[in-house]
């Protein structure tokens, strides 16, 4: 038993390597490894109930007025046609919007058409972002840290920033892998405070779970672009509409920018499952709907964040998002966690022994439906 467990371990690590930064997906997973028996999916970070809604309206209408085979058989939009109709849902002009092949093609082409010199990427982080980084390009970390629970020090950042002189900085709000938040005055303010740098990106790709009052609502800075020029929104809708399989993302930024971009390809990046995605997002039903799957999605993340807190020998960072950091307080490695979870109770969370800027044993766990947050609980407290 023991010398298969051993083997499981090995295939797993194995796997883990080969898949780079990011993680071996569940289907991946189940297809290299058959002989484990996958229960809960904590590694994808996404609100399980927004998949479900999602698929209720797309079944729907492919029952009604929806073609399947007009779906595969034609061109989708262009993306200037696509931007059109998501510019009513999030209120931005259509001339500040880059609709894109979900959020990392946005990482990607900003990055790749504006950073020069130097960026700075505070770390922990996202890896695309400095990953994607060409080479004659300068990546400057600053380290968030672990005794202030991984939330920026605003006034020592806007320091380091100046000091540094980049042309691009990144901050992701909240953050992966902590969930860490800034308010959004806070983003104001250091927006203010660096105009001289020709590209702030801020990533908002988690920010549908933050929210600043009781409210639930979130605080995009999307608003703040016609104030700050240098600002650059990048946005995925895997996560929180829990639709990774379509690829659908946008970024805001200067119409300049955008033309930019747009003259150098981009024309049908969209596929015809995203484009009906950015038409729903139009449509006030289904985000009357969507605000009730996001609410409760929400609720019963923090009752399953609390509920985690109160295990022994793990500590819980605090988080804005649907996931947290929690860092392992025993003599067992998170590769060992991890592996243990899926072989023995078929939970899958991610190690993040592969995150830089993390020093110590930690895991990133996602907060899934009711029921598997029981699952995840339950086998974390047969652990420790
Ligand atoms: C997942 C993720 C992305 C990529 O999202 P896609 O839209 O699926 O490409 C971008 N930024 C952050 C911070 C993410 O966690």
């Amino acid at each position: 038993m023991a010398q298969q467990e051993n083997q499981l371990f090995k295939k797993f690590l194995d796997l883990k390597n080969s898949s780079g930064s990011h993680s071996p997906s569940v289907m991946t997973l189940r297809e290299k490894m058959p002989e484990l028996d996958i229960k809960v999916d904590a590694c994808f970070l996404s609100n399980p109930y927004a998949t479900e809604l999602f698929l209720k309206y797309l079944n729907d209408d492919l029952n009604s007025k929806l073609s399947l085979r007009d779906l595969l058989e034609f061109y989708p939009s262009t993306n200037e046609i696509i931007s059109d109709q998501l510019s009513k849902a999030i209120d931005v002009d259509k001339r500040n919007i880059f609709v894109c092949n979900g959020a990392i093609e946005a990482i990607q082409t900003v990055i790749h058409n504006f950073t020069k010199d130097k960026i700075i990427v505070n770390i922990p982080t996202f890896s695309s972002y400095y990953e994607f980084v060409k080479p004659d390009i300068e990546v400057v970390y600053y380290r968030l840290k672990k005794y202030e629970n991984f939330k920026l020090n605003i006034d020592e950042y806007i320091k380091f920033v100046k000091k540094n002189k980049p042309n691009t900085v990144v901050l992701i709000n909240p953050n992966n892998p902590d969930g860490s938040y800034i308010e959004f005055e806070t983003l104001d303010y250091i927006l203010n405070e660096l105009t001289d740098i020709e590209n702030i990106i801020i990533d908002e790709s988690f920010i549908h779970f933050a929210y600043e009052d009781k409210s639930l609502s979130p605080v995009s800075v999307t608003k703040l672009l016609y104030k700050y020029n240098n600002l650059i929104v990048i946005k995925s809708m895997s996560k929180d509409f829990g639709i990774a399989g379509i690829r659908a993302g946008y970024a805001i930024m200067s119409e300049s920018k955008i033309k930019n971009l747009l003259k150098n390809g981009f024309l049908w990046n969209s596929n015809g499952f995203s484009e009906y995605f950015f038409r729903l997002y139009g449509n006030n039903t289904f985000l009357n709907d969507y605000e009730i799957v996001r609410k409760k999605y929400i609720k019963e993340t923090s009752a399953f964040f609390k509920k985690l807190d109160t295990i022994n020998r793990i500590k819980i960072y605090p988080s804005k998002a649907n996931f947290v950091l929690i860092e392992l307080i025993n003599e067992k490695s998170s590769d060992n966690i991890v592996s243990d979870l899926l072989i023995n109770h078929g939970v899958y969370v991610r190690t993040c022994s592969d995150k830089i800027g993390l020093d110590g044993n930690f895991i990133r766990l996602a907060s899934r439906t009711f029921d598997h947050n029981e699952i995840i609980y339950d086998s974390l407290l047969s652990i420790f």
